[in-house]
């Protein structure tokens, strides 16, 4: 069987450049090209030297166009407004498209997800295979115990994170919720300080640390009386997240049109 042809949206940036590295370590796939921003200083620079390894001899593009005409498939580590123009392009031409961008509005969100109509769209907000595993494993486990066990889910990421409690965070509460058969929005406790009262049965609480340069530190902990059960989940490098991406694209191979996410990719 002929290699994968991946193509990489968004190589200059940090995900991108994890991605070029991934994406020629894997098996079965090699990188196509790469394609950044109209004027992004990096333009015409060798993919393998940006990633820091050694020399591809493909150099850093800005046609979209032609991107999508060599590529089986293409990866968008990009911002919003570009994922939304780049989820158009795979429809049209029914390229594979894995699409990690974050902050997305609903009506950005709905173009992404009606993609799936005309090609192969994987979609996640964490492409980790840990963290995905780790999701499927804290709704199961949530399901299996009763509201004597209380939730709590702790996460620790880098001092320049903005948002609180992660994405990630929120995604295992959701799990654990539906796990449940609860709605998180009814049953999440966001930030305790003060005489907060006595913990509510069944709530789902967050707590958040902030410093250093953490990647992604996330732990759900199940607490009833006398014993205690944590899922863990420790990201050392944005490289996880690139490699996930790498998995999910040789997954599309062969993959009827749809709207998949990283659960359908692992089967979780
Ligand atoms: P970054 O700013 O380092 O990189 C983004 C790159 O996209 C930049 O090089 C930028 O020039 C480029 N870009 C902008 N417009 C473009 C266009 N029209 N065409 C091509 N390239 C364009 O950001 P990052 O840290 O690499 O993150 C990128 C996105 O991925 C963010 O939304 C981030 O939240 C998300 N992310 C998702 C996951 C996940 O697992 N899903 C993990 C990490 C980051």
């Amino acid at each position: 069987m002929s290699e994968l042809a991946i193509g990489i949206l968004g190589g200059a940036g940090r995900m991108g450049r994890a991605l070029i590295r991934a994406a020629t370590e894997a098996k079965g796939a090699h990188v196509a090209g790469a394609v950044d921003a109209p004027g992004n200083p990096e333009r015409g620079k060798d993919l393998g030297l940006l990633a820091g390894i050694d020399a591809l001899g493909i150099g850093l593009e800005n046609d979209v166009a032609a991107l999508f005409a060599k590529s089986d498939v293409v990866i968008d580590f990009t911002v919003p407004r570009a994922s939304v123009e780049h989820a158009r392009l795979a429809a049209e031409t029914g390229t594979a498209y894995v699409v990690g961008t974050t902050g997305l509005e609903s009506g950005q969100q709905t173009i992404i997800a009606d993609a799936g109509q005309r090609t192969v769209v994987v979609q996640a907000a964490n492409f980790s295979l840990g963290v995905n595993l780790a999701i499927a494993l804290t709704e199961r486990v949530a399901a299996a115990l009763d509201d004597s066990f209380d939730i709590e889910i702790v996460e620790m990421h880098h001092r320049h994170k903005v948002d609180a409690p992660s994405g990630t965070a929120l995604a295992l509460g959701r799990a654990a919720a539906a796990g449940r058969g609860v709605n998180l929005d009814d049953v999440a406790d966001r930030g305790r300080d003060g005489m907060t009262g006595a913990r509510r049965r069944g709530d789902i609480g967050f707590a958040v640390l902030r410093g250093g340069n953490v990647a992604g530190d996330h732990t759900v902990t199940f607490a009833a009386d006398d014993e205690r059960i944590e899922i863990t989940h420790k990201a050392g490098d944005r490289i996880i997240f690139a490699r996930g991406a790498v998995h999910a694209a040789l997954w599309t191979a062969g993959r009827k049109a749809g709207h998949y996410s990283m659960r359908d990719v692992l089967e979780l």
